[in-house]
């Protein structure tokens, strides 16, 4: 199941051509839910911003702004990658506000990643995309397809002293540990 919320999920939904989504999917219903009351908008993003759920839309009524900002704050208690309550964590304290990195997410979601840093561009020249594709095609191999290989890739392992394998590939040392973890995985040894 993807991480994130995708056109297939909104048929019949009015996005623009060029819509941004990049909120998780546990907020699909609060999604469907705010797009019901938006038809006569058209949607330009649905995206995450500070740990919540924020819809940009052509210009709305003011009661469909209300709406809006109503499940914008309903989004902040829902865990944004599989809709349990959640809810907002963040890294520390700016001015007395949640600082850093926000996530709205239930306890067993809290150190999962979903935005690994501009890793996904497929024709991304760099390095990280090249050590993106070659951990995510041997974790295929290892787990037998690509869903399961995306999600190992972005949970915390045990095996890696709970980091998340996505976070080490942005270093070519990091790599190394998450391709020999993965091949010793695929071997079966796994401690
Ligand atoms: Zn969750």
């Amino acid at each position: 199941m993807p991480l994130l919320i995708t056109r297939a999920d909104l048929p019949g939904a009015n996005l623009a051509a060029d819509v941004r989504l990049s909120a998780g999917r546990g907020w699909l219903p609060l999604v469907r839910e705010a797009l019901a009351d938006l038809s006569d908008l058209k949607i330009l993003a649905i995206r995450e911003d500070a740990g919540a759920l924020v819809i940009d839309t052509t210009r709305g009524s003011a009661a469909q702004r209300v709406r809006l900002a109503e499940i914008r704050a309903a989004s902040l208690h829902v865990c944004e990658l599989c809709g349990r309550r959640g809810e907002l964590i963040y890294e520390g304290l700016k001015d007395g506000r949640p600082a850093g990195w926000h996530r709205t997410r239930c306890v067993a979601h809290r150190e999962w990643r979903t935005c690994p840093p501009q890793m996904w561009l497929a024709n991304d020249p760099s390095s990280n995309a090249w050590r993106l594709a070659s951990a995510t095609s041997k974790a295929e191999v290892v787990f037998g397809d690509r869903q399961a290989a995306v999600e190992w890739l972005m949970a915390p392992a045990i095996g890696l002293n709970r980091e998340v394998p996505i976070d080490l590939l942005t270093t070519q040392a990091g790599y190394e540990l998450v391709d020999d973890y993965l091949s010793r995985i695929g071997r079966g040894v796994y401690c």
